[in-house]
């Protein structure tokens, strides 16, 4: 039986920000509007990410909204390496710099939303910034992606493998793709991409 949580139906988003002049930004699936009179919204990200880090200080972030549009390069880009070993937005120019200071996706995404962070909620693994909008903009008349749709459409099929030429056994993340080499995979093994745990590991059988 699959895991009831994967039937939550969710958008895509990056979500960036800029801390002392330092511009960073990542994938999320979390943001919603939780109020109105005036629109707040909220994003739950996870604390190793350094976005997260960045927010707590910055206190403003702004989420792109990722379009059917997008290519699996922006996914790769902002969500398979981190701002940690990479300045992000060196070599990105598709974007914006908009009124709070951050920069706004242009490229795959149909709008935006700047969001000025009123509480942060500790939730154990991730936080949870809360805030109203600042500033919003439609950038292109096409549909939002739902997660669903990155996985039929944009993300390409993984290929069954099974065993690296030296016979050894492949775990893949259902979440990310990233693999895993190694006859068992450990219980406390958190993935490095997406930081699901092992129990969304699956073994990867031809
Ligand atoms: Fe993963």
């Amino acid at each position: 039986m699959s895991n009831p949580l994967f039937n939550i139906q969710y958008g895509l988003f990056v979500i960036t920000t800029c801390d002392g002049g330092r511009d960073n930004g990542c994938i999320s699936n979390t943001i919603a509007q939780v109020a109105m009179n005036p629109d707040r919204i909220s994003v739950a990200l996870n604390k190793g990410n350094l976005t997260t880090e960045l927010i707590q200080h910055s206190r403003r972030f702004t989420a792109s909204i990722i379009s059917e549009t997008a290519d699996f390069e922006l996914f790769k880009h902002f969500g398979f390496q981190s701002g940690r070993e990479v300045d992000k937005f060196a070599d990105f120019k598709e974007c914006r710099r908009v009124s709070n200071g951050t920069l706004a996706v242009t490229r795959g995404t149909n709008a935006f939303l700047s969001v000025d962070v009123e509480q942060i909620v500790d939730l154990g693994s991730h936080l949870l910034f809360i805030g109203p909008v600042t500033e919003m903009e439609v950038l292109a008349d096409v549909p939002s992606t739902t997660y669903n749709y990155y996985q039929e459409h944009i993300k390409p099929k993984p290929q069954p493998v099974g065993q690296t030429a030296d016979g050894k056994t492949v775990w893949r993340c259902v979440i990310c793709g990233y693999e895993y080499v190694g006859e068992e995979l450990p219980e406390d093994f958190i993935c490095p991409i997406c930081k699901h745990p092992a129990s969304d590991f699956e073994k990867v059988i031809v």
